[in-house]
């Protein structure tokens, strides 16, 4: 089979090579790949920052936002059939008090695994196989749009931190605010529409395309290149509760304290591999902090019953906002085209590899 894999730690080693089909045993069951869609962390591997082959091996399979097509199941598998369609969770657990408590999300030893990133080979390859627990059902209904469920899920559990830090206090968050307007940051605007909240969204652009979706979502876009972000809350005439920072900036992660209201939260989401240092009002900080009982938390990774609801939300989104979702999905390419769909995510949102495409 076609599969896609680096040389990990090497710098542009992506390359598509043939491996041979995987087996199934009786716990597991055989995926055929229909889509995977490219993200960051797919770049920064190829581009040599991260990347982990598993054991002793060389290449690293990468790709983790999947979505594919039951085609075998061995004798213990019972909640799956061949014909279902599934996407696959990434992360798998050590040993560590969270991971034993099915939250490797939460891991706390760090010697989790990740498939397609750390020590496990990813889905970029015409078929994988994986335990049932591992493998989320997509109503057939959801159709492609399901190889968002992966990146949909990393927004929910942001989502849901914000919340679940939230119920130390009554609270009832009015405005929002989604720092960056990558897919990540327009999925979590959509899913914060969802909830009935106001949002608004900032990065530095005016993209015609992306403020076409952002207004059909009745989103507030500021670019601030124009504005400065600590002006924003004033201009909106209120504060805001909840801030989610999906940037990749620490600069702009930094300024987050400063710009959220009395009550507030912000998550913070951005996987930040520098060594930058920036001078801060750290007095400032301090005191809204402590005056606005504010609390900032980090989210990484996503919980199962975050893919779970993922399920549900990308559902209520493509009924409420129909051909939305769709237009996340700005480029595809055949598995063939790997460094091509590479090298263009800069000016796409989401890049997906088809393995329905012939080449
Ligand atoms: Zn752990």
């Amino acid at each position: 089979m076609k599969a896609i894999a680096v040389v990990p730690k090497t710098k542009n080693s992506v390359s598509i090579l043939d491996m041979a089909n995987p087996n199934f045993k009786e716990n597991e069951v055989l995926v055929k790949v229909n889509l995977v869609g490219l993200d960051g962390t797919d770049k920064e591997i190829d581009e040599g920052i991260y990347g982990e082959a598993p054991g002793d091996e060389r290449l690293l399979v990468i790709g983790h936002e999947s979505f594919g097509e039951v085609e075998g199941t061995g004798g213990n598998i019972k909640s799956l059939n061949i014909g279902d369609r599934v996407v696959a969770m990434v992360r798998r657990p050590d040993d560590c008090l969270n991971c034993l408590a099915g939250e490797s999300d939460m891991c706390l030893k760090g010697n989790y695994t990740e498939r397609g990133i750390k020590g496990r080979h990813g889905y970029l390859s015409e078929y994988y196989v994986e335990e049932e627990k591992y493998l989320v059902k997509v109503p057939h209904e959801l159709g492609e749009l399901a190889v968002l469920l992966e990146p949909v899920s990393v927004a929910e559990k942001a989502i849901r931190m914000a919340f679940s830090v939230q119920k130390r206090m009554a609270w009832e968050p009015k405005l929002a605010m989604v720092t960056g307007t990558g897919s990540l940051g327009l999925i979590t605007a959509m899913l914060l529409r969802l909830r009935g909240l106001d949002v608004i969204s900032v990065d530095r652009s005016d993209d015609e395309y992306k403020a076409k979706i952002l207004s059909q979502l009745g989103v507030t876009h500021f670019n601030t290149k124009k504005i400065n972000l600590r002006d924003i809350p004033e201009k909106m005439g209120r504060q805001i509760d909840i801030i989610i920072e999906e940037t990749g900036s620490s600069n702009v992660a930094a300024e987050t304290p400063i710009v959220i209201g009395t009550n507030g939260v912000v998550v913070l989401t951005s996987i930040t591999g520098g060594d930058k240092k920036i001078e801060r009002p750290v007095d400032l900080v301090n005191l809204k902090m402590v005056l606005q009982n504010n609390t900032i938390v980090g989210s990484v990774n996503a919980h199962r019953q975050d893919f779970e609801r993922g399920v549900n939300d990308l559902m209520a989104v493509k009924e409420r906002w129909p051909g939305l979702l769709e237009k996340l999905i700005t480029a595809r390419y055949p598995p063939e085209d790997i460094r091509k769909a590479l090298d263009s995510m800069s000016e796409n949102i989401k890049v997906l590899i088809d393995f329905s495409i012939k080449n």
